[in-house]
């Protein structure tokens, strides 16, 4: 299992399956517990991200930590991805690096670590995994925060939340974000 992902983190150091290589100082693969209930998951690396190779760990990743806290979460026992692994210029994947990157990573990564629950940051994330879980997309101001049972899949549960980049833009969204955080904390 270990070495399962090991070797995918290895290929995608390196990987130039799509045109996002070009944009990647490190390759963002995900990191945590590889036994992981809960799956996080993310666009794809932002500045910060993209320079020290690991997911979350700018002022987005900041917040994120106190929305965890906020759901008695520890970073330890999720694991932490991204729709794609490579830097998106403006946050905004095309279609077919989105589907290269995730047949060839994360769809392996969720077979690996088969999380009971994904919870999704942000609509790109969301629409993705909906489909995953033949669900129909919704706009995110009428999911948010709510459970939905995941159909044909391992994954047993998604939540999709708002991307707290978004609550970064827009403050007004910081408050519903910290309460669907807590909302959720008991049925976690
Ligand atoms: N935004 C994301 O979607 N993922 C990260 O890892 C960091 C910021
Ligand atoms: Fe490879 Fe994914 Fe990076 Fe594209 S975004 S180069 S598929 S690791």
């Amino acid at each position: 299992m270990r070495e399962k992902l090991a070797e995918l983190e290895r290929k995608a150091k390196h990987c130039k399956l799509c045109s996002l290589w070009r944009f990647r100082k490190k390759a963002v693969f995900g990191e945590g517990d590889e036994h992981a209930r809960i799956m996080l998951l993310g666009l794809g690396p932002g500045y910060w991200e993209n320079v020290k190779g690991r997911p979350f760990v700018g002022p987005a990743g900041k917040l994120l930590d106190s929305l965890l806290a906020a759901a008695n979460l520890k970073r330890e026992e999720l694991y932490i991805t991204n729709v794609v692994k490579c830097f998106p210029p403006n946050n905004s994947p095309g279609e077919e690096e989105v589907k290269i990157c995730t047949k060839n990573y994360l769809e392996k990564q969720i077979e690996i670590i088969k999380p009971e629950i994904i919870i999704t940051l942000g609509n790109l994330a969301t629409e993705w995994v909906f489909k995953k879980c033949k669900l129909k997309t919704a706009p995110m101001s009428k999911i948010h925060g709510s459970v939905f049972l995941c159909g044909g899949n391992a994954v047993k549960y998604v939540i999709p939340m708002y991307h707290p980049a978004a609550a970064l833009r827009n403050p007004g969204l910081r408050k519903i974000l910290l309460e669907d955080w807590k909302s959720i904390k008991n049925f976690l």
